[in-house]
């Protein structure tokens, strides 16, 4: 099945959905079948799973419906902004929230808060899908109808760019297609150039750990002032701080045909994490491809760009140099860790720029 460019398997059959729904109405109804629920359904997801699970609860009841829209830009923090609001009439009363997935939970959270302060008598969060590995654990599922593997789907409510809603069956969406690439070379070697003209050609999405970094520090963000003092050094953010950042780029964008890692992995511990957290999404990296440079020639790249982008540890030759002395030692590793995976490709970085997409388009072609 395809929807745009993006091609789906059939995942959860009509039965195997309804079955699912059963499960949360009967659980629900031998809590409340007593007292008079209210069910808020959370829009647009949700409205196909509240009518079918309101046909299940033979109990007297409420609906209502509150519609969230989250916004996500190149930060890790989403944000979520109310469209339809809450009725007034929940003073009191049992809320029962019906979502049709919780998966990192993001949400979830403004949900919680929309409720904070109307004094419901209990709030509970019921859910059709819920993928348990990558919630956040932050408030308890009290009820779900299937737990689900980290991956994209669509139908039955869900949507990929607002189609697929219609459908009556859950379609996961195909990823033997997808390309995974990692950039490999030191600083100046021309891997954010490069990505620029691969992302385009294969329809991939770029992911630099720099530009996201950079992105946190003008903004001035937690993350940025975190990342402000390595960076203005020319040292190393902590692995636990770039692999989690890492981690959040990737599931911002479920739908990707690929990603171009760009900066990531720059040690063996974020090579290491970086295999086990594909590995968790089906997912991993076809091929790693390095560009090669003379220290000389990246130096006087280096500087130049430091005159035209103001990076200030672009401008100074301390700082460069020791970028390269945190390569030689940390980074530098992953070749050997790449080519025992069969996985590492080298590219002369040196030349026009068109010739080196070439070269990179040589080695991705060939995979
Ligand atoms: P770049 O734009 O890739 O040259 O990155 C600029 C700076 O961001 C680096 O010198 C590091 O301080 C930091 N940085 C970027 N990627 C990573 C990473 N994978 N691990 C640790 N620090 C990173």
């Amino acid at each position: 099945m395809k929807l745009y460019n993006k091609s789906f398997v059939p995942y959860l059959s009509e039965a195997e959905i309804r079955a699912a729904v059963k499960k949360v109405a009967y659980a629900i109804a031998e809590d409340y079948k007593d007292g008079i629920p209210i069910f808020v359904g959370v829009l647009n997801g949700a409205f196909m799973f509240v009518a079918d699970f309101l046909k299940e609860y033979q109990y007297p009841c409420e609906v209502s419906f509150v519609k969230l829209s989250s916004y996500q830009g190149l930060t890790s923090t989403g944000i979520v902004e109310t469209l339809l609001d809450l009725p007034d009439n929940v003073e009191g009363r049992s809320v029962i929230i019906l979502e049709d997935i919780i998966d990192t939970g993001r949400t979830l959270q403004e949900l919680v808060h929309l409720f904070s302060n109307k004094n419901v008598k209990e709030f509970k969060i019921a859910t059709l899908f819920y993928k348990s590995s990558v919630y956040n654990g932050e408030y308890t599922i009290d009820y779900f109808g299937l737990e689900i593997p980290d991956k994209f789907i669509v139908g039955y409510g869900l949507d990929y760019n607002e189609l697929g809603r219609n459908l009556r069956e859950v379609y996961q969406l195909n990823q033997d297609q997808m390309i995974n690439l990692v950039l490999f070379g030191k600083p100046g070697a021309g891997k954010g150039t490069q990505a620029q003209f691969l992302k385009e050609k294969y329809n991939l999405k770029h992911i630099s750990t720099g530009d996201v970094f950079r992105y946190n520090m003008a903004n001035d963000t937690d993350l940025g002032k975190l990342a402000k003092s390595y960076i203005d050094r020319g040292d190393l953010v902590p692995d636990e701080v770039t692999i989690k950042m890492l981690r959040d780029e990737v599931d911002k964008n479920p739908e990707a045909s690929g990603f171009i890692f760009d900066g990531f992995p720059r040690t063996t511990a974020q090579a290491e994490a970086l295999d086990v957290f594909l590995k968790s999404k089906d997912m991993h990296i076809n091929a790693t491809i390095a560009l090669e440079a003379d220290d000389e020639v990246l130096i006087s790249r280096l500087l130049e760009r430091g005159k035209v982008s103001g990076r200030t540890d672009d401008q100074d030759r301390d700082k460069i140099q020791n970028r390269f002395e945190e390569y030689n030692q940390k980074t530098a590793p992953l070749k050997q860790f790449y080519e025992n995976q069969g996985k590492f490709h080298s590219v002369n970085g040196i030349g026009p720029i068109d010739e080196i997409t070439l070269r990179l388009a040589k080695v991705i072609e060939e995979l």
